[in-house]
Parts: C-alpha cells; structure tokens; sequence
C-alpha cells in the first residue's frame, strides 16, 4: 500500500494531521516527501522539528490571521476559498519577496458545510481578470472534494466537472496571466483516489490508507 503511492505519475501528499512526528518520520524513511495538514499551529510545529527537504502543503481552512505565519515555508497552500485570503497570502509574500503557490479550493459538491468557490464564481473571477494584481502568487492549479457518498457515479461527475473547469482555465486565461501556471489538479482521498486519478487527477491528498485511521 504505502508503496503504491510513491510513483512518477502523480504526487502523493500523506495527509499527517492529528499524527505523530515519529510516524511522519517512517514515511519520510520510506521516501515520502508531501505531507499536509488543516491546522496552521500544527504546521509550525512540525515544519520545525522534522527534516527541511519536507514540502509541506496547507489543506484546511485558513484565516487570513495566519497566513503570516506558514508563507515563509509553505510549499503549496491547497485551500484558497476566497479573494481576501488570496489577498493576504500575496501581500505577506510580497513583503518577503517571495511567490506563494496556491491551488483554489472548489466547493464540487455544493454541500454548504464545504468551503470553497463554486464553479460560476470562479470563472467570473478570471472572467473579470480579479487576479491580474497579485503578483506575488501563482495559482497552480484547483482542488476539491467529492461529496461524503458512495455513489462512485456522483462522485466521478464530481471530479469531472473539476476537471473540466481545470481545462477551461487552463486553456483561456493561462496565457495571458503571469501569475496563473496549472499544472497540479488536487483531488482524491483514501476513499476515492481512484476514481479521481481515473478522472486526471494528478495530486492525491491520502491521510488514512497510509497512517491508519484517525482518532478524533
Ligand atoms: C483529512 C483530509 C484528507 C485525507 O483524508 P483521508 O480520508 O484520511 O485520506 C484529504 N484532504 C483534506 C482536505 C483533508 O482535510
């Protein structure tokens, strides 16, 4: 299992929220490198005590409160759900002379509980060109999750729909924007990875395949 996600095909980011330094640090001796976490606090504190080469990503929610904080590390922040957290991101950027990679979170299932931009605010907004200012960030793609469900053929349309607004953008607005370069398409957990590498994912977010469940 663990092995079966290190490959040259897609990126595997091993969700360690909630785990212990000491299991981060197996799967780093296996040869893991991508590890995300949803909470800012316990980002600093893992980025600081394990190996440097880790690429960190941030997957959960994030308060423009604390965006100061994981700029100066961070590897790719998965969780963009609004303009005023982008902002922030690009001017805390900016004032370290540094380009944060960003992926918008899309909100595919349209379960309110869900954050994320749906799929006719986000093509306005490169509609109406609203990112042409930041220049201090460079949206490399989207992410999103599928709905909480086992109905694998919504779940697939889920991901479909994802993928097809990562074309749209990539093929319409790319050129013309400095800071837009797509290249990652977020999507798929441990329960289905699958279905969303079948659907051109090329960045699977895996928490409890590869650390066993979580107790919380
Ligand atoms: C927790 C989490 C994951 C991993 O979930 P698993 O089902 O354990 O693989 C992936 N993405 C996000 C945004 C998460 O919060």
């Amino acid at each position: 299992m663990k092995k079966k996600f290190l490959n040259k095909n897609f990126t595997c980011v091993a969700v360690s929220k909630t785990k212990s330094e000491k299991s981060i640090k197996k799967l780093y001796d296996f040869g893991y490198r991508h590890f995300g976490e949803n909470k800012v606090q316990e980002l600093i504190i893992k980025n600081k005590d394990l190996p440097k080469d880790i690429h960190w990503h941030m997957i959960g929610h994030l308060q423009t409160n604390k965006v100061k904080m994981i700029v100066p590390f961070v590897y790719l922040i998965h969780s963009v759900d609004s303009l005023k957290v982008l902002s922030k991101i690009n001017r805390e950027s900016e004032k370290i002379g540094k380009k944060t990679n960003c992926l918008i979170q899309i909100n595919i299932s349209n379960e309110e509980s869900k954050y994320g931009f749906s799929i006719n605010e986000i093509k306005d907004i490169f509609i109406n060109n609203d990112l042409n200012n930041f220049n201090s960030i460079i949206i490399k793609g989207l992410m999103g999750m599928a709905s909480f469900s086992d109905d694998k053929l919504l779940i697939k349309s889920e991901f479909k729909n994802l993928k097809n607004l990562y074309e749209l953008i990539k093929n319409n607005f790319e050129r013309n924007n400095n800071n837009i370069d797509f290249d990652t398409l977020s999507m798929g957990m441990s329960n289905d990875y699958e279905i969303a590498l079948n659907e051109g994912s090329n960045m699977v977010r895996i928490g409890s395949l590869l650390f066993g469940k979580r107790n919380y």
